[in-house]
């Protein structure tokens, strides 16, 4: 991120908020313990507080799951974000004002800008495949699904489609005015030798793959019938990952947190 706070506004933004009541506005009252303060952690699942805060040394420890650290530690755990989205929320916090190099605030505006535009188009795409696995040319799939013992509610809460032949996706994106350029970094379609663009997936049931906030980052394609690759997934983008995003996290976050273990699987039927 091209944020940068300078080390006296960081040292404001800390002295302006006490980690005991940044703490207690997250999870309500803690129970005071000697010289701590305690509570059930919010990090790991516990029935007897394991949470200790020290008011004194503004610093937490949990002696359950052993995270710990200063207020600024707590909110990137609590809230899930960077370390600078965690100084922006305890300086709004406190009121503080967050100087910006304006060229670094222009550049991260134009980059975030064009991400949820990337976001914006997936979710398109999503829609569109959805859509097609519901049209004529889509029965190979419907099939395809059924015989795998998928349900119906499955498919929907999944969001599972099909992409036909064709360059159907890149036909309505464009007629919406989405620009060539957009389509390829979202990785939803490539280039012909000849400089033409066409649909990157076609002829595969779609599995559209999200982020922790459930938004779709990229696709991953399974083949329908005899062909090559037999998946085919979205190649690395601004919005995704291959090796830093497991598919079906977004529905499962909360429980493996819960519980403290996950079930890995290798296939996306699997999940
Ligand atoms: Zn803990």
């Amino acid at each position: 991120m091209a944020q940068r706070f300078s080390e006296d506004l960081k040292r404001r933004i800390l002295e302006a908020n006490n980690l005991l009541d940044v703490v207690q506005g997250a999870v309500g009252k803690l129970v005071r313990a000697g010289r701590n303060y305690k509570a059930c952690c919010p990090f790991h699942n516990e029935k007897t507080p394991s949470f200790n805060v020290n008011a004194e040394g503004q610093y937490f420890k949990c002696f359950g799951c052993g995270k710990g650290g200063n207020v600024i530690t707590f909110v990137m755990l609590y809230e899930r974000v960077e370390f600078p989205e965690a100084l922006r929320i305890l300086a709004d916090r406190a009121g503080i004002q967050v100087e910006y190099d304006p060229r670094a605030a222009e550049q991260y505006k134009k980059e975030t800008d064009f991400k949820s535009y990337l976001y914006r188009l997936n979710d398109v795409a999503a829609k569109y495949y959805r859509e097609q696995l519901f049209a004529d040319s889509g029965k190979v799939a419907r099939e395809y699904l059924k015989k795998r013992g998928l349900s119906e509610e499955i498919c929907e809460q999944f969001r599972i489609g099909y992409a036909p032949s064709g360059d159907g996706l890149v036909s309505r994106l464009t007629s919406q005015k989405a620009p060539l350029r957009a389509l390829l970094a979202a990785g939803l379609a490539s280039q012909r030798e000849n400089g033409a663009t066409r649909d990157f997936f076609f002829n595969r049931l779609m599995f559209p793959i999200s982020n922790m906030e459930g938004r779709v980052i990229a696709f991953g394609a399974r083949i329908l019938g005899d062909g090559e690759p037999k998946y085919l997934n979205t190649r690395d983008t601004l919005l995704f990952s291959k090796t830093q995003t497991v598919y079906g996290m977004d529905f499962a976050r909360d429980e493996v947190k819960k519980q403290n273990k996950a079930i890995i699987v290798e296939g996306y039927t699997d999940v």
